[in-house]
């Protein structure tokens, strides 16, 4: 079944038989940026298996996570769920003294009907620190989605914010945020702020957790307008978490937080600004555009800004310009990527996605129907719950330049003569704002850019030949 939202921008749902990570492997991310939690994912070896493989050289790092396996004796009863649990927060508190323990349910947890969440309030009070449940399982969410579901929780946990108590002086204190986004004004460590004359502009938590270790960027634009933000969702620390409440704004810096941006505004009573995501140059300057909108803030010098960041790429664009490239769909981020692409010249046959909120993404999909206006190619079809069998019918007929895929899939369509990416390093890779826009294209140039050093180096057959290699 599809649903066309305009003449052309296309919307279908496949079978959902596609591979994808489990949502728990980003309870790595959320360890890593909540700098005093610990996570506690309770399910099976199968669980502790995927992980062990997935978290990579970072567990051995002694990671601030770890695993409850069930035992025979927890799926029948005969042991007691809460004196189980409560033995092993009582010895992550001995061991790592966390300020919170996230506590991430599985599929096992959902099964054997686990009361997590009854159980959480009385363990608090008894071990004396918060548990925050969130169920990051595998029949429910895909990949990123995980994050989405520990972040849904920590908002409940955000404390109220009381919009009459006059001037703020919280500001994010993460130096990174600062250099992604230079607009918005954040104090540094060791420094007494510069007096910033804030505009009246209501506060404005954004959401989704982004890699701490952003190259800086000098930018004139932070001596601009700025917009006052007085949090970020999630806080470096547990204590920092931002508030929340009736009138202040939320907005998505990932397309994957939905869930987050629902319970912010259904529970918390927050207003969402629906914006593109600031991917790519194109998104950058929409997102801050819609922000600034929002709060009848003058934009000014991005388009300048904008376009300068496309002449420091022509390098990339011209290898692109005119290749095909198809998603399967594993992360969420593929709406974001592919709009980007498409506008570095890129022809995108297909955007496979696991789950699209239209809702939450409906900024980002009316950027990419224009941009694909814009640019003059056609507009691609977004599927749904993409079944991986009938994507690769299709990939076979289509014959792309280069295929977005996991890993699964791409030593195979490799060896087939389909350039491939692999589509997780999206997730992990600094891809946001003006100062890591070339950071999209040098992950898809990649495989491109081997394919012609392996032709310079006369190796002609291990590379794609221009006629193509028949697919079978
Ligand atoms: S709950 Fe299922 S999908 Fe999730 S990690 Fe465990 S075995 Fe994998």
């Amino acid at each position: 079944m599809s649903i066309k939202i305009s003449e052309t921008l296309t919307f279908e749902c496949e079978t959902g038989n596609y591979h994808t990570f489990r949502p728990i492997s980003r309870v790595a991310r959320s360890y890593q940026k909540i700098e005093d939690s610990f996570s506690l994912v309770v399910g099976t070896k199968t669980c502790g298996y995927f992980s062990q493989n997935a978290l990579g050289v970072t567990i051995l790092a002694e990671p601030r996570y770890a695993m409850a396996e069930s035992e025979e004796g927890d799926i029948s009863a005969q042991l007691n769920d809460y004196q189980e649990l409560k033995k092993l927060c009582l010895r992550i508190k001995k061991d790592r003294n966390p300020s919170v323990i996230i506590r991430i349910g599985t599929r096992t947890t959902e099964i054997i009907k686990m009361d997590s969440e009854g159980m959480a309030p009385k363990l608090e009070i008894e071990i004396g620190i918060p548990i925050v449940v969130a169920r990051a399982n595998g029949p429910d969410y895909a990949s990123t989605q995980g994050e989405d579901t520990v972040l849904a929780a920590m908002a409940h946990r955000c404390p109220e914010e009381k919009i009459s108590t006059g001037k703020r002086n919280k500001t994010i204190q993460d130096q990174a945020i600062q250099d992604l986004f230079p607009f918005l004004p954040l104090e540094k460590k060791g420094e007494t702020p510069k007096p910033i004359r804030f505009r009246n502009n209501p506060p404005l938590v954004l959401s989704g957790s982004l890699p701490s270790t952003v190259a800086s960027q000098p930018s004139s634009e932070s001596k601009r307008q700025s917009i006052q933000v007085p949090g970020w969702l999630p806080a470096q620390r547990y204590s920092d978490l931002p508030s929340l409440g009736d009138g202040v704004y939320v907005c998505g810096v990932n397309p994957f937080p939905s869930r987050t941006a629902t319970t912010s505004m259904r529970r918390r009573k927050c207003k969402l600004i629906g914006a593109p995501f600031p991917i790519g140059p194109d998104g950058t300057r929409a997102w801050i555009e819609k922000i600034r909108s929002v709060f009848g803030i003058e934009a000014r010098g991005l388009e300048e800004r904008e376009q300068q960041m496309w002449e420091t790429l022509k390098d990339y664009l011209d290898l692109v310009r005119g290749k095909s490239v198809f998603f399967m769909g594993d992360n969420l981020l593929e709406v974001s990527l592919a709009r980007s692409l498409i506008r570095c010249g890129m022809i995108v046959y297909e955007i496979g996605i696991p789950y699209l909120d239209k809702r939450y993404q409906a900024a980002e999909s009316a950027l990419s129907r224009d941009t694909c206006r814009d640019m003059c190619i056609p507009m691609p079809r977004i599927v749904e719950k993409p079944d991986n069998y009938n994507q690769i019918q299709r990939m076979r007929e289509l014959q792309p330049d280069l295929a977005i895929t996991g890993m699964a899939h791409a030593n195979p369509l490799e060896a087939r003569g389909i350039n491939t990416k692999w589509s997780v390093e999206f997730t992990f890779a600094q891809i946001h704002g003006f100062t890591n826009a070339r950071d999209v294209p040098e992950l898809v140039t990649r495989p491109l850019r081997r394919n012609n050093s392996l032709g310079d180096l006369g190796w002609t057959g291990l590379v794609k030949k221009e006629e193509g290699m028949k697919f079978n």
